[in-house]
């Protein structure tokens, strides 16, 4: 009647588990592992190690195919569940504590059934509940998270539903009881394996999806900003720049550039050491940021420079902006173990850009306003016209 064979789905869970795993290391092969990692790998150990104990039931003795292959399937679930966690960043101590607490108690009612009345009916409910009541909390956290990405929110969704498979089954085997037996042939028990599969499936190219897409984050947030500020980078002001001044010429509006450079840094440097330096250039650059509208485009050129492109402001505003920059930071005394002052000098530029203006133009013109500025005794604005 069923066509399915239960004996070939867990050797396909056995071997599954067992090749995302080692397609996993060698996914990581050179690469920095972390604990997330290793959890992740040992879970898939633990897992397959089950199955294959649970494939020779009635060949080995029960204490292996049933109670340590179930002491495996939930700390491997345990430990995969802890992988996903860390890797998205939601697991504590607070969460260690109540997994622990969860799988103590998962091994302590097993012994309990297993060496009282030891009925499969109960082994088995007890187990899909477990597995239900251990994934809940990462899928919720998962759908529940702001601004989750859509690998997300699919992986949980789907996990989510092959778990209600799992849910439905440990109701069947409530309603049904013996007839539920681990290996019987039923309805339940096929899509109860099936939905097994595929969360193994789902589990296996979540994780290692998530591991990618998380490690494509850090490169993109790599690429875009500057380490020590966390402001824009060169690359990236001047693409942010092309947009901003391609968008601002269509509608005739007029931008800004301001090119500031800290004055006499070397000194900063050469007193109060390198490190005490890249603390000034850190607080320098928080302090700017606080003082600018959110749509204007703060970026590191490089050293002690930094530029500032204010879209949709002409030349006084412009000025008095800068200006403000000027005063802000000569006001401002940075308390870094000794107290530090220190001004800077910033060259401008204001036009009405059309499709030819580049960067470059009004970056050299900004310069030479900068230069004007250095040369008439620094802590000056000056405006290139
Ligand atoms: P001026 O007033 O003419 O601008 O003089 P200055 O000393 O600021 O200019 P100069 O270009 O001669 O020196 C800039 C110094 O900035 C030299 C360099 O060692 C230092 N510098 C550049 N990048 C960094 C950095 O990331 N961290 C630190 N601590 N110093 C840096
Ligand atoms: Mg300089
Ligand atoms: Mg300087």
């Amino acid at each position: 009647m069923y066509s399915l064979d239960i004996k070939t789905i867990i050797v396909l869970l056995a071997v599954g588990q067992l090749l995302s795993g080692v397609l996993f290391v060698a996914y990581m092969y050179g690469k920095q592992r972390e604990t997330c990692i290793n959890l992740f790998l040992a879970s898939k150990v633990l897992e397959c190690s089950a199955w294959v104990l649970i494939l020779f039931r009635g060949i080995i003795h029960d204490l292996f195919s049933i109670l340590l292959a179930n002491y495996f399937l939930v700390i491997g679930m345990t430990f995969s569940i802890i992988a996903f966690l860390s890797l998205i960043e939601r697991y504590n101590h607070t969460i260690r504590r109540i997994y622990i607490g969860l799988v103590v108690s998962f091994i302590v009612i097993f012994n309990l059934i297993y060496f009282s009345y030891n009925v499969e009916s109960s082994r088995v409910l007890l187990i899909s509940i477990y597995t239900v009541t251990l994934w809940s909390f990462p899928i919720a956290k998962l759908l529940t998270e702001r601004n989750a990405s859509a690998l997300k929110r699919v992986f949980a969704v789907l996990y989510g539903l092959a778990l209600l498979v799992f849910l439905v089954r440990a109701l069947a085997v409530f309603e049904f009881g013996e007839s539920m037996k681990l290996l019987a042939d039923n309805y339940f028990n096929v899509a109860a394996f099936l939905s097994l599969y595929t969360v193994m499936l789902i589990g296996s190219m979540g994780f290692i999806l998530l591991a990618k897409e998380k490690a494509d984050m850090k490169l993109i947030i790599e690429a875009t900003y500057d380490q020590m500020t966390g402001i824009l980078n060169r690359a990236s002001f001047i693409k942010s720049v092309n947009v901003a001044l391609s968008l601002c010429a269509r509608k005739g509006r007029p931008v800004s550039l301001l090119l500031m450079d800290i004055d006499n840094f070397k000194m900063i440097n050469d007193t109060h050491g390198h490190q005490i330096g890249d603390i000034v250039l850190k607080e320098f650059a928080l302090k700017i940021k606080e003082q600018l509208r959110n749509y204007d485009i703060f970026g590191r050129y490089g050293g002690e420079e930094f530029l500032i492109l204010l879209p949709e402001t002409d030349c006084n505003p412009a000025v008095e902006i800068a200006d403000r920059l000027r005063l802000a930071t000569e006001q401002n005394q940075l308390n870094i173990n000794e107290e530090i002052s220190f001004t800077i000098s910033i060259g401008g530029v204001s036009i009405i850009p059309d499709q030819e203006t580049s960067f470059e133009t009004l970056f050299d013109e900004s310069d030479i306003a900068l230069y004007r500025a250095k040369e008439k005794g620094k802590n000056r604005v000056e405006f290139y016209r």
